[in-house]
């Protein structure tokens, strides 16, 4: 198999992009890919910086690497939430701190016990009838918000890629979540009220490209997923997509992105489900529609 981009010998065969390449033209290809990503969504520019949401998986590391290649501005958060299972957050954080430390960059720790007193685990065995997984998310989505916000930074990236995201669309679209549908997007724009930008430019990169990019920039990831992930239901999802894609090369990429074409340009639309007023918490001041304190202070009440 050859390189489409130098002749050499090829590493990577993309069915979808009808591409092969080999393991010097690869990670160019994949940066540029983002690059436009990025420009196509509007998602940010050099003037802008970014934090990187840093799991110590694949995805979020490979897209540090590719923002800081880019020469883009931007620093990292880790949210350790203390799960203790095989180590599973001492491992995550560690790989985070590596990578940070070996190319120069900034990484912001959130150590949740440290901080707050409580891990994640501990304390949905204290809420009992609490999930962990939604504990979870709304913890991260808290702090990472804090800490972009804190930092001066402008906007806010996760690694979700294209698999994620095809998932989550066929989730949402199996169930008629329309409220879901208005608002799954690569960019979410911040509101007046102190919700960062969100963004994912990693939307339109299969999961196993970026897999391939990690291995050949070295980068030494936690290839275990977290001990509590409920996401039985989205790796079932993810499997269906898959065998429609082997079946049928970029049947997921035509699947995402032609629905976010499909709905810009307003061939399908969604009712917007309308947000209740917010106000800022008394405790941290960040957005809530709780009144009084927000979620995330509360939980720290108990
Ligand atoms: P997941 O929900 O685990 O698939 O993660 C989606 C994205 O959220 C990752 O690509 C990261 O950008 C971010 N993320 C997940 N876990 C953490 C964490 N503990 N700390 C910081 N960011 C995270
Ligand atoms: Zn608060």
């Amino acid at each position: 198999m050859k390189c489409q981009g130098c002749g050499g010998s090829a590493v990577i065969k993309m069915r979808q992009h009808k591409l092969a390449l080999c393991a010097d033209c690869f990670p160019d290809w994949l940066r540029r890919r983002v690059q436009h990503t990025i420009e196509r969504y509007g998602m940010f520019g050099p003037a802008d910086k970014v934090l990187v949401a840093v799991s110590g998986g694949k995805d979020s590391l490979a897209l540090w690497d590719m923002l800081a290649a880019l020469d883009y501005q931007s620093e990292g958060v880790y949210i350790d939430l203390g799960i203790p299972h095989g180590d599973y957050s001492a491992q995550s954080r560690g790989r985070a701190l590596a990578f940070a430390q070996a190319r120069g960059l900034t990484l912001h720790v959130v150590d949740l016990v440290a901080t707050y007193g409580a891990s994640v685990p501990e304390k949905a065995r204290a809420l009992r009838g609490r999930s962990a997984c939604s504990l979870c998310g709304m913890v991260k989505r808290h702090e990472m918000n804090r800490v972009a916000r804190e930092s001066d930074c402008t906007v806010l990236a996760t690694g979700h890629n294209l698999d994620d995201e095809a998932a989550t669309l066929f989730g949402n679209t199996l169930r008629w979540q329309t409220g879901y549908l208005a608002r799954q997007a690569p960019v979410l724009p911040a509101s007046s009220d102190g919700f960062m930008r969100k963004v994912k430019p990693l939307c339109r990169v299969a999961e196993r490209e970026s897999a391939a990019y990690a291995l050949l920039q070295g980068i030494d990831y936690v290839r275990d997923e977290c001990p509590f992930s409920e996401r039985a239901t989205s790796l079932v999802y993810k499997r269906l997509l898959n065998d429609l894609e082997s079946r049928s090369p970029a049947a997921k990429q035509s699947f995402y992105l032609e629905f976010l074409k499909a709905r810009d340009r307003g061939a399908v639309q969604f009712q917007e489900v309308e947000r209740p007023p917010m106000t800022s918490c008394e405790q941290c001041g960040q957005p809530t529609t709780a009144g009084g304190l927000c979620a995330f202070c509360r939980l720290w009440e108990v």
